[in-house]
């Protein structure tokens, strides 16, 4: 299952890479820009938290370490939004194993079941969209945001997805699955 995963990774990705392409003036993302992963839920499906843990599995034993402290703290503190813990100095400690809300942070999406543009978290630090975000009226002026619902829910029912055959099961905010 996990190699039809890592497939359906790599055709999701390249649909990911042509947005961030299309959408690239509004967009500030850079190496060391840890934003998106400093306050969130951070939705895993049972398939992509088993991924995220072969990723871990590779890890030295220091990085593991750390990792485990800070779900141990987590856990202990519980809070509803938090700073992901495999992010270790500024920098996502399993990459090529994160999940697919993580692939798609920095974007911003129309949302037709809502009518609205979802924006990314960093617009409110000056950063992804903030040229046509007012922060003051919460008013967005983008001309052609992606069309697409960049949710993880209909990501993993999207017809890439099935194609895969993907058996994802519960979603749950990522601490859950420790
Ligand atoms: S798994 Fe990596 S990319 Fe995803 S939220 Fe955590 S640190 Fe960020």
């Amino acid at each position: 299952m996990l190699k039809r995963y890592e497939k359906f990774l790599e055709k999701l990705d390249k649909k990911l890479e042509k947005y961030f392409e299309e959408q690239c003036e509004f967009i500030k993302c850079k190496m060391g820009c840890s934003a998106c992963c400093e306050v969130g839920e951070y939705p895993f499906s049972r398939l992509e938290a088993e991924y995220l843990m072969s990723g871990y599995m590779k890890l030295p034993a220091d990085v593991q370490k750390q990792v485990k402290e800070n779900i141990k703290q987590l856990k202990n503190d519980n809070p509803k939004l938090y700073r992901c813990p495999f992010l270790i100095n500024h920098l996502c400690a399993v990459y090529k194993y994160r999940g697919i809300v993580c692939r798609t942070h920095g974007l911003a999406w129309y949302d037709e079941d809502e009518e609205k543009i979802k924006l990314p978290y960093c617009v409110n630090l000056g950063l992804n969209y903030s040229k046509v975000f007012d922060r003051e009226t919460g008013a967005v002026f983008l001309q052609d945001p992606i069309k697409a619902r960049l949710r993880i829910d209909s990501i993993l029912r999207s017809p890439l997805a099935e194609e895969y055959e993907l058996e994802c099961g519960e979603i749950r905010p990522l601490v859950k699955w420790f």
